[in-house]
Protein backbone atom coordinates (compact mmCIF):
# COMPACT_ATOMS: atom_id res chain seq x y z
CA UNK A 1 0.00 0.00 0.00
CA UNK A 2 1.39 3.32 -1.12
CA UNK A 3 0.18 6.93 0.18
CA UNK A 4 -0.67 8.88 -3.07
CA UNK A 5 -1.86 12.87 -3.41
CA UNK A 6 -3.80 14.15 -6.19
CA UNK A 7 -3.65 17.96 -6.20
CA UNK A 8 -5.91 20.26 -8.71
CA UNK A 9 -4.96 23.69 -8.17
CA UNK A 10 -6.67 26.46 -10.03
CA UNK A 11 -4.39 29.16 -10.64
CA UNK A 12 -5.33 32.67 -11.96
CA UNK A 13 -2.90 33.05 -14.77
CA UNK A 14 -0.60 30.53 -16.86
CA UNK A 15 2.35 32.19 -15.28
CA UNK A 16 1.00 31.51 -11.68
CA UNK A 17 0.76 28.13 -12.73
CA UNK A 18 4.23 27.58 -14.38
CA UNK A 19 5.87 28.87 -10.90
CA UNK A 20 3.15 26.95 -8.56
CA UNK A 21 4.11 23.73 -10.90
CA UNK A 22 7.91 24.30 -10.60
CA UNK A 23 7.80 25.08 -6.41
CA UNK A 24 5.84 21.60 -6.62
CA UNK A 25 8.21 20.01 -8.45
CA UNK A 26 10.93 20.98 -6.64
CA UNK A 27 9.23 19.63 -2.84
CA UNK A 28 8.20 16.03 -4.85
CA UNK A 29 12.91 15.93 -5.63
CA UNK A 30 13.54 15.69 -2.01
CA UNK A 31 10.70 13.38 -1.21
CA UNK A 32 10.75 9.74 -1.01
CA UNK A 33 8.35 8.94 -4.20
CA UNK A 34 7.41 5.81 -5.60
CA UNK A 35 6.16 6.74 -8.60
CA UNK A 36 5.26 10.49 -10.21
CA UNK A 37 2.83 11.82 -12.73
CA UNK A 38 2.83 15.49 -13.74
CA UNK A 39 0.01 15.56 -16.47
CA UNK A 40 0.97 19.12 -17.00
CA UNK A 41 -0.93 22.09 -17.08
CA UNK A 42 -3.98 23.97 -19.12
CA UNK A 43 -4.34 27.40 -18.68
CA UNK A 44 -6.10 28.50 -15.05
CA UNK A 45 -5.93 25.02 -14.28
CA UNK A 46 -3.00 22.90 -13.12
CA UNK A 47 -3.62 19.37 -12.63
CA UNK A 48 -0.42 17.83 -11.06
CA UNK A 49 -0.06 14.06 -9.91
CA UNK A 50 -3.26 12.61 -10.94
CA UNK A 51 -4.86 9.88 -13.42
CA UNK A 52 -7.17 7.49 -12.78
CA UNK A 53 -4.98 4.77 -14.78
CA UNK A 54 -1.59 6.19 -13.27
CA UNK A 55 -0.38 6.17 -9.94
CA UNK A 56 1.86 8.80 -7.99
CA UNK A 57 2.48 7.48 -4.40
CA UNK A 58 5.13 8.02 -1.52
CA UNK A 59 7.75 5.24 -0.23
CA UNK A 60 7.11 7.30 3.24
CA UNK A 61 3.34 8.20 3.80
CA UNK A 62 4.69 11.04 5.73
CA UNK A 63 6.19 12.63 2.88
CA UNK A 64 2.60 12.93 1.23
CA UNK A 65 1.66 15.07 3.85
CA UNK A 66 4.51 17.20 3.96
CA UNK A 67 3.56 17.59 0.35
CA UNK A 68 0.19 18.92 1.73
CA UNK A 69 0.99 20.77 3.85
CA UNK A 70 3.19 22.64 1.78
CA UNK A 71 0.61 23.18 -1.13
CA UNK A 72 -2.04 24.28 1.85
CA UNK A 73 1.25 26.97 2.86
CA UNK A 74 1.18 28.20 -0.83
CA UNK A 75 -2.52 28.58 -1.16
CA UNK A 76 -2.62 30.18 2.29
CA UNK A 77 0.15 33.03 2.76
CA UNK A 78 2.67 34.31 0.79
CA UNK A 79 2.58 35.76 -2.71
CA UNK A 80 0.73 32.87 -4.76
CA UNK A 81 -2.12 32.71 -2.03
CA UNK A 82 -4.05 35.51 -3.96
CA UNK A 83 -3.50 33.77 -7.12
CA UNK A 84 -4.50 29.91 -6.24
CA UNK A 85 -7.95 30.24 -6.23
CA UNK A 86 -11.35 28.82 -4.34
CA UNK A 87 -11.96 25.01 -5.12
CA UNK A 88 -8.61 24.44 -5.37
CA UNK A 89 -7.96 20.98 -4.20
CA UNK A 90 -5.48 18.53 -2.74
CA UNK A 91 -6.75 14.84 -1.54
CA UNK A 92 -5.13 11.75 -0.13
CA UNK A 93 -6.06 8.01 -0.25
CA UNK A 94 -3.66 4.54 0.94
CA UNK A 95 -3.47 3.30 -2.48
CA UNK A 96 -3.97 -0.70 -3.21
CA UNK A 97 -2.86 -0.61 -7.08
CA UNK A 98 0.27 -2.56 -6.39
CA UNK A 99 -1.52 -4.63 -4.25
CA UNK A 100 -2.85 -8.61 -5.51
CA UNK A 101 -5.62 -7.63 -4.36
CA UNK A 102 -6.86 -3.80 -5.49
CA UNK A 103 -9.14 -2.04 -3.29
CA UNK A 104 -11.29 0.91 -4.91
CA UNK A 105 -9.52 4.29 -4.04
CA UNK A 106 -11.44 6.11 -1.16
CA UNK A 107 -10.32 9.55 -0.48
CA UNK A 108 -9.79 9.79 3.43
CA UNK A 109 -8.06 13.36 3.27
CA UNK A 110 -9.34 16.16 1.40
CA UNK A 111 -8.78 19.88 1.47
CA UNK A 112 -10.72 22.38 -0.78
CA UNK A 113 -9.55 26.69 -1.14
ZN1 LIG B 1 -5.51 4.54 -5.54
Amino acid sequence: MKRRIHIDLLLNSEAAADKVLTLILDKIAILDTFDVLTSGKIYGMLNLLQGSSTQTRFNNPLDADILRDFVVGLWTTGALASKILARSRIALHTCSHDEINIQPCIEDNVLVK
